[in-house]
């Protein structure tokens, strides 16, 4: 009913934040493949917010992710999901639930999530970063684009492809 109604005033842009975490599976996948189809039919934009990243996968264009409230890393849906960079992504991914017996089933974060109160200095993953160097504790690191379309804000990455010539 909300994604009718929001349709109904005919935008360009609708922000869907969580729409299916509450439905079953059999009927996310119907909401899921309608917004496919009126996004394609009526030429719509989503802003997609969501912590399910099957569902991000398969719906999504480009991706950004966010930790502490800030994007950490931004590409196109192929490329984050084929070729992620930063530490955070590539454990979000690999806590993707899958039924691989050589995989393991959950993959956990070590650490606890900053809050407001306890805002760490420098990176605001460094706390739970098993990459993490004296220059992440103080530094900030911006976002920065490290190949066509894709960017990462952490210290490692950019200090690597640096140091290899490559951006
Ligand atoms: S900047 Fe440092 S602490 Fe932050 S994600 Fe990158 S390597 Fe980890």
């Amino acid at each position: 009913m909300a994604i009718a109604r929001a349709i109904s005033l005919n935008p360009k842009l609708i922000v869907l934040d969580e729409p299916t975490s509450a439905l079953d599976v059999s009927v996310q996948a119907q909401i899921l493949n309608l917004l496919k189809e009126l996004q394609r039919d009526l030429n719509l934009a989503y802003l997609f917010i969501s912590h399910n990243l099957a569902v991000v996968r398969h719906l999504s264009n480009k991706v950004a992710v966010m930790y502490f409230g800030r994007i950490i890393e931004l590409a196109d849906a192929d490329e984050l999901f084929s070729n992620p960079l930063h530490p955070y992504t590539k454990v979000l991914l690999q806590s993707i639930p899958n039924i691989n017996p050589e995989k393991p089933l959950l993959v956990e974060i070590e650490g606890e999530i900053p809050t407001p109160l306890t805002s760490p200095s420098g990176c605001s993953f460094h706390s739970r970063c098993s990459h993490a160097k004296d220059l992440c504790r103080e530094v900030d690191p911006e976002l920065q684009l490290i190949n066509e379309g894709h960017w990462v804000s952490c210290q490692g990455v950019s200090q690597e492809d640096k140091n290899k010539g490559d951006v």
